[in-house]
């Protein structure tokens, strides 16, 4: 049972037999792309994309650039279509993501082929004829010179030409002279391409393939029918639900109003239910006082204005109703079609599709179980600094292991991304080739030994400055651990006096830069600011820091700990103490790409270290018990 405010369900099961319905109709050497444009019209790109490509589907049509990449960020390795056009700035990312655009004009392809030379790579492109919809695409008289001129660009390869139906569904004639105009094009072109599509999905229906050996199915593919007369040709089932339950029932007396602007008046003493769904839901503020919804498989009547977060439905006739009853506002059944709701205000069904569920998860069904779900926070994103793919299902999967649950685990790692990378202004980058000594020496201070540490690593610097910061007490240490300016922690026992003879910056570089220090003291932190007049200029910059402190460690802990609270690819800790330790043991408790590092112990040495290119998630650290 699902016990959400709102749900989408999509059930994969009735997804599947629209394609095999579809593909039936496909002549023999027809392949087919799924258009998996808007989230698979609010479907979940990913998911449709998986199974359309289970079932032969050859190519993945997106929207833009972002839902292209945000597919390859989740490892989809399919050809990708881009469809509308794509602006001249994404063109990097076009190639970057290996993502297929149409085009329309020269100027797009010219700066193509400029990205491609400079990568060195071959591009595969569409390009798009206007064969009367007056929508992008080149005009008839210009496509032949545009077609020749872009073969002639060495970086470019025309994979296929493409047109687009304006009015498949109902209009044939006005079709078949979309059609004709596309295949007398086709006829002179030398060489053919290998890719020629223009039906959608209706047009399948219709037969309006022509010299086509590619069809672009959407909408029909998801249930939703285009044209009545569709009915006799093709059975589908309509893939998405969206649900809520009751909330509230009331009772409203004969005469009295309902709901914004008190539209609704009652016609006579009634029962009704409040549903906790609204227009900020994707339910349409349009369908007030029209549509129906079902409870208890009975269609009851939306009464009143549709609200931002709420409707009303009028359950006079449904006695037993109760709390948290299950409310079917659009599915597969009779008058709550995705088709026959949109028809209700003259509305768009493709639209419906796309807004419905904004704040629901979805649930996907096969064999009417639910499989998998996504998570609240569905709206994806892909920030550029984020094209580590690898590094991403690294992050997901360490949290989902540690919560020994995949869906906080997807949640989190989402929330953590937007953290590092989303939100600019905080850019946090990471640490690279992190090396960290420190060596435990006998020393003049009884039951202490010296502790010297070196830690080198490379990272973009942020500031003009950066602080080193040492503590008595956890607590006070950890207001350190959310500043981004600190690049060195250390926790001092509180057997030791916090002065600076316990603990000592010996030297901190940023490159070739010794950095001029100033100590601030407070009751429970030494907060030492380090800086140099030329550090602005490295500011944004790789660099390389190195620092080096002196304190104090009690023997009687009998243990030291190494955190690794960054981001970080590549770990190298080594350990030197003294012949007085007789048994060292080590646990590192990295997550990551890898969580055994490897572990080098000889006497008085211990290098904990992973490969340099291996990234290592915050926080993960290194417990060396004595
Ligand atoms: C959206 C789209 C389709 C799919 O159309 P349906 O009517 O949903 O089948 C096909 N081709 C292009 C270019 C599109 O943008």
């Amino acid at each position: 049972m699902i016990f959400d405010r709102s749900w989408v369900e999509i059930d994969l099961a009735a997804f599947r037999h629209n394609l095999r319905q579809l593909k039936s109709l496909l002549p023999a050497g027809v392949d087919f792309m799924q258009i998996v444009k808007a989230d698979a019209y609010g479907h979940g790109a990913l998911e449709i994309g998986r199974i359309a490509i289970d079932e032969g589907a050859k190519y993945l049509g997106v929207a833009n650039v972002e839902e292209g990449k945000l597919l390859r960020v989740q490892g989809c390795k399919a050809p990708i279509l881009i469809l509308s056009p794509s602006l001249e700035n994404e063109i990097e990312q076009i190639v970057g993501y290996d993502l297929r655009p149409c085009v329309s004009q020269l100027s797009f392809a010219l700066a193509l082929q400029k990205e491609a030379l400079k990568r060195s790579k071959r591009i595969n492109i569409h390009l798009k004829l206007d064969s009367g919809m007056h929508r992008s695409g080149v005009g008839l008289e210009q496509f032949e010179e545009l077609y020749y001129e872009v073969q002639g660009l060495s970086q470019i390869r025309i994979e296929g030409v493409c047109s687009h139906f304006a009015s498949s569904e109902e209009d044939l004639e006005f079709s078949i002279s979309q059609l004709q105009c596309f295949e007398s094009i086709l006829q002179k072109l030398q060489p053919k391409p290998a890719v020629i599509h223009i039906a959608n999905s209706s047009a399948v229906v219709n037969k309006l393939l022509g010299v086509s050996n590619m069809a672009r199915l959407g909408i029909l593919s998801f249930g939703v029918y285009t044209n009545e007369s569709q009915k006799e040709i093709i059975q589908l089932k309509t893939v998405m639900s969206f649900k809520s339950r009751i909330a509230l029932i009331k009772q409203i007396k004969a005469g009295e109003g309902l709901g914004y602007n008190l539209t609704w008046i009652a016609p006579k003493d009634s029962r009704y239910a409040v549903v906790p769904v609204g227009y900020a839901d994707g339910y349409d503020f349009m369908l007030s006082n029209k549509a129906k919804v079902s409870i208890h498989s009975q269609l009851c009547d939306v009464i009143g204005k549709v609200s931002m977060d709420m409707i009303c439905v009028d359950i006079s006739q449904i006695p037993d109703a109760e709390l948290m009853d299950e409310v079917i506002l659009m599915g597969a059944v009779n008058q709550l079609h995705p088709e026959q709701l949109s028809s209700l205000y003259h509305g768009s069904s493709y639209e419906l599709l796309c807004q419905v569920g904004r704040r629901a998860k979805r649930y996907y069904l096969e064999n009417d179980a639910v499989s998998h779900s996504t998570p609240l926070a569905r709206r994806d994103f892909v920030s550029s600094d984020f094209s580590d793919f690898k590094l991403s299902q690294i992050i997901q999967s360490a949290i989902s292991q540690r919560l020994q649950n995949e869906e906080m685990g997807e949640l989190i790692s989402r929330e953590i991304l937007k953290y590092f990378f989303f939100n600019k202004d905080q850019d946090i980058h990471y640490r690279k080739d992190f090396c960290y000594y420190i060596r435990l020496d006998e020393c003049k201070q009884a039951n202490h030994w010296q502790a010297t540490m070196k830690l080198n690593f490379k990272k973009v610097l942020q500031n003009d400055y950066l602080i080193v910061a040492c503590a008595n007490n956890a607590q006070a240490l950890n207001r350190y651990f959310i500043k981004r300016d600190v690049e060195y922690r250390w926790l001092l026992d509180n057997s030791i006096t916090l002065s600076e003879e316990y603990f000592h910056l010996t030297q901190v570089y940023v490159n070739d830069l010794l950095l001029n220090t100033s100590l601030k003291l407070t009751d429970s932190c030494i907060e030492i600011r380090c800086e140099h007049p030329q550090l602005k200029h490295l500011v944004g910059k790789e660099v390389a820091f190195s620092i080096e402190v002196q304190s104090y460690y009690p023997k009687a802990s009998h243990q030291f700990s190494v955190y690794i609270n960054e981001l970080t690819h590549g770990v190298k800790v080594k350990l030197s103490y003294p012949d007085e330790i007789k048994n060292m043991e080590i646990v590192p408790i990295f997550s990551g790409q890898n969580r055994f590092p490897s572990v080098d112990h000889s006497p008085g040495c211990v290098t904990v270290q992973t490969a340099i290119d291996q990234w290592i998630f915050p926080i993960s650290g290194i417990v060396f018990a004595y």
